[in-house]
């Protein structure tokens, strides 16, 4: 029998070995975190989207993954009874820069395959959101809201269902190799695996430092995302998700109107540096 690590709780490090169970069903696995929880960094604190793809580059790895993704998280969700609402987004350009950019975004939602996507006439947007003013505005049907930490809790119960462990408050800062196999360490104990996976977020490139002892490929500069939880007055005031058009010289999304999974809405991230 594989013995098989994953260091880090968050989403990835979770589904990873999830997926690592379902192809090697003889194998055991194991998944560490430094937090006393699951989810506690940015998988338990995000927007809770389920995006479908539409911001990515045609044929690139990333569309491909949300594509497929979105389809595997919502099968999950409706396996697993999983709270989650395919509530549709709407894209909203405010000057004739970010209508060139809509455009663009539409044609590749369009090559990667998403469906149903259709620019707005102003009575329809009027119609579906009141209070929204825009150039150009266009709906992506497909994209809805989810409880990420649930979706966690409960990748969690299957992963110790078939014989995983979760193994929280420890910290991974050694890692070497033995004899064919890797040893990893926190400051008390050590465990002898196969195969290690890492999965530790924004801590990918500190983790690589530590356990390999080499300079890493890339630097993480991390952003901490800061939202603000509309009053219950302001909540009737959207409907849909609602973004505006990234801009491109920033790798962020935007700050958007967000509808929650437990009736609550928020507008946000911001974003500073962590
Ligand atoms: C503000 C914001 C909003 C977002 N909104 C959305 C959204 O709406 N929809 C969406 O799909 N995506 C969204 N994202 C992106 C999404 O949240 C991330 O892509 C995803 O959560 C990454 O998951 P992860 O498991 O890689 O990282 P994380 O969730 O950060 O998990 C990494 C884990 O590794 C652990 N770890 C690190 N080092 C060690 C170590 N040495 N030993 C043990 N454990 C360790 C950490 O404790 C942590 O729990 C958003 C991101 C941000 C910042």
């Amino acid at each position: 029998m594989k013995k098989i690590g994953v260091i880090g709780g968050g989403i990835i490090g979770l589904a990873t070995a999830l997926k690592i169970q379902n192809k090697f069903p003889h194998s055991k696995v194991f998944v560490f975190d430094k937090e006393s929880k699951l989810g506690e960094h940015q998988s338990g604190r995000n927007s809770g989207v389920l995006h479908c793809g539409l911001y990515y580059e045609p044929g690139s790895l990333k569309a491909k993954l949300a594509v497929s993704g979105i389809q595997q998280m919502t099968k999950f969700c409706n396996e697993h009874k999983i709270s989650h609402d395919i509530c549709g987004k709407i894209v909203v350009a405010s000057n004739f820069i970010e209508e060139k950019y809509l455009d663009n975004l539409a044609l590749r939602g369009k090559k990667n395959g998403l469906k149903n996507l259709k620019f707005l006439t102003n009575s329809d947007l009027n119609t579906r959101e009141p209070n929204v003013n825009a150039i150009k505005s266009l709906l992506v049907p497909e994209e809805g809201i989810v409880d990420y930490k649930m979706v966690m809790h409960t990748m969690a119960k299957i992963i110790k269902k078939k014989n995983g462990e979760i193994i929280l408050s420890t910290k991974i800062n050694k890692c070497r190799n033995l004899n064919n196999k890797v040893i990893i360490s926190d400051s008390k104990n050590e465990w002898e695996f196969d195969l290690i996976f890492s999965c530790a977020g924004l801590y990918s490139d500190r983790n690589y430092k530590n356990l390999t002892g080499e300079k890493p490929l890339l630097k993480i500069i991390p952003f901490r995302g800061e939202y603000l939880m509309l009053k219950p007055e302001a909540k009737k005031l959207f409907n849909h998700l609602i973004y505006p058009v990234p801009d491109p010289i920033y790798p962020f999304l935007g700050v958007h109107f967000t509808r929650l999974i437990n009736g609550e809405k928020e507008v946000g991230p911001n974003a500073v540096f962590a």
